[in-house]
C-alpha cells in the first residue's frame, strides 16, 4: 500500500511536522506489526526524524544548515539553487519507522520532519507500508 500526502510549504527553509499524518497512514493501513518507509521524491526536500516537543530544535536545525550550506558559494549549477540541493543529501531521501500494535514506534520527544530548502512549494511524500512476513 502506498499513500501520496501533500505538504504545502510556506517559506524558502521550513520544517514541517507530518508525524500526525504519518500515524494516521499507519493506523488507516490495519497493519499490526511491520516498517513504514517515508520517502521524499524530490532533489531540493529532505525528510529527519528529530525533536518535535521543542519548536526551537528545528529552526536551531534550519539556521546551523544555513550557516554550514550558504545560498551563494560560487556554486556551478546554472539553476541557483546548489545549496538546497547539498541540503537535501544531507538529511537524505527516506526514513524508516517500525510499527508496532498498529502505531509508529517513535521516542518521546521524536517526530518526523519534511524538510523544505526550495519553498515556497506544494510537495509530495510517500508513504509505503511494509507488513511483517516472518
Ligand atoms: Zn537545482
Amino acid at each position: 500500500m502506498i499513500t501520496t500526502l501533500s505538504v504545502k510549504t510556506s517559506s524558502h527553509g521550513e520544517f514541517v511536522d507530518i508525524t500526525s499524518e504519518v500515524t494516521a497512514i499507519v493506523k488507516k493501513s490495519g497493519e499490526e506489526d511491520g516498517l513504514a518507509v517515508i520517502y521524499v521524491p524530490h532533489t531540493t526536500a529532505g525528510i529527519t526524524i528529530n525533536e518535535h516537543a521543542d519548536p526551537s530544535v528545528a529552526s536551531d536545525m534550519l539556521k546551523t544548515l544555513d550557516q554550514i550550506v550558504p545560498w551563494n558559494n560560487n556554486y556551478q549549477h546554472s539553476e541557483g539553487n546548489s545549496a538546497a540541493h547539498i541540503k537535501a543529501s544531507m538529511m537524505g531521501s527516506a526514513v524508516r519507522v517500525i510499527i508496532e500494535s498498529g502505531k509508529p514506534v517513535l521516542g518521546t520527544w521524536q517526530g518526523i520532519f519534511f524538510c523544505e530548502f526550495d519553498g515556497p512549494r506544494s510537495r509530495k511524500v510517500i508513504v509505503k507500508v511494509l507488513t511483517n512476513t516472518k
